[in-house]
């Protein structure tokens, strides 16, 4: 497994496999892995020639006040993980690298990028979309992944590959979660024992979306109502947003209909969470 931290290193080695028409699959990451990244780098390994997985805490998607200072790290443990995986190549450049003296240009994708979580943290995906398209410029993925669980930037980063004609396909895999039901998260390791106990309400929350969704309910202040009720129980946990949207535009919509994304954010100590789920009726 190579270590690759230059821009230029990458992109040779990416045209190299390139003209020898191999398939270049990337996994864009934060690092600290856990169940969620592994289960992207294992699918990324079947479809991929050369497996890239970076690993960048960007600074440019945390807002003034969030953890980028104190985001986990642990590197040796993740190229560990990604060894044992058979990934090819690990990039990680500096945060210099990215980001020289003097960088000026940003991806902005609209309106998609300041609803939601976007909305709670403004800038967030202008950073998101930005370090992606960066990412993409130096890895030359044919195919990148990314996970459900973070399914606003899904949808964005589909949204700038379209509108920006970049020749890479974008494949979402489910979210991977603990035995209770709590999305894996590198941010998990911020709860105390208390806080991990009830964190799974969250889920649990989401599952009940889905159950009145199919005993019929349509109308989604009820639905965010009965959701509000079972987290509310929870006095530790502070919820931010449940919103009810239609998955491809993330618009909130009042009538569930053939298929709706429930997502929601909520802070449990340290930790800010988030998490959704898709239902088709
Ligand atoms: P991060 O390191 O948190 O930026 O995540 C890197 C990638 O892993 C993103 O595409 C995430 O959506 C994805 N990911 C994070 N958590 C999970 C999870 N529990 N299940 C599946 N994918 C995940």
């Amino acid at each position: 497994m190579k270590i690759i931290k230059k821009i230029k290193e990458m992109q040779k080695i990416a045209d190299g496999v390139r003209m020898k028409g191999k398939i270049i699959g990337l996994v864009p990451t934060m690092g600290y892995f856990h169940k969620g990244h592994l289960s992207l780098m294992r699918q990324a390994r079947r479809k991929s020639d050369l497996l890239v997985v970076s690993i960048f805490v960007n600074p440019t998607q945390f807002g003034p006040g969030e953890d980028f200072k104190s985001y986990p790290r642990d590197l040796r443990r993740d190229l560990r993980l990604a060894r044992e995986i058979g990934v090819d190549v690990i990039f990680s450049p500096a945060v210099k690298e990215m980001y020289p003296k003097g960088f000026l240009t940003h991806v902005d994708v609209g309106e998609v990028g300041s609803i939601l979580e976007g909305a709670s943290r403004p800038g967030h995906f202008r950073g998101v979309a930005t370090i992606v398209a960066k990412l993409f410029n130096a890895v030359k993925p044919h195919l990148a992944y990314f996970g459900q669980k973070d399914f606003q930037q899904s949808v964005v980063i589909k949204k700038m590959v379209e509108d920006l004609d970049m020749d890479v396909e974008i494949v979402v895999l489910p979210t991977i979660r603990e035995k209770d039901g709590l999305a894996t998260s590198s941010r998990n390791v911020y709860l105390t024992k208390k806080e991990r106990k009830i964190a799974p309400v969250l889920y649990k929350s989401l599952k009940l979306a889905e159950k009145l969704i199919k005993e019929g309910e349509r109308d989604s202040r009820e639905i965010i109502r009965s959701m509000e009720e079972l987290i509310e129980k929870e006095k530790l946990i502070k919820l931010e947003y449940i919103a009810i949207t239609d998955p491809g535009t993330l618009k909130e919509i009042r009538r569930v209909k053939r298929e709706v994304n429930v997502s929601l954010a909520a802070k449990i100590g340290r930790a800010r969470l988030i998490d959704n789920i898709t239902i088709k009726i």
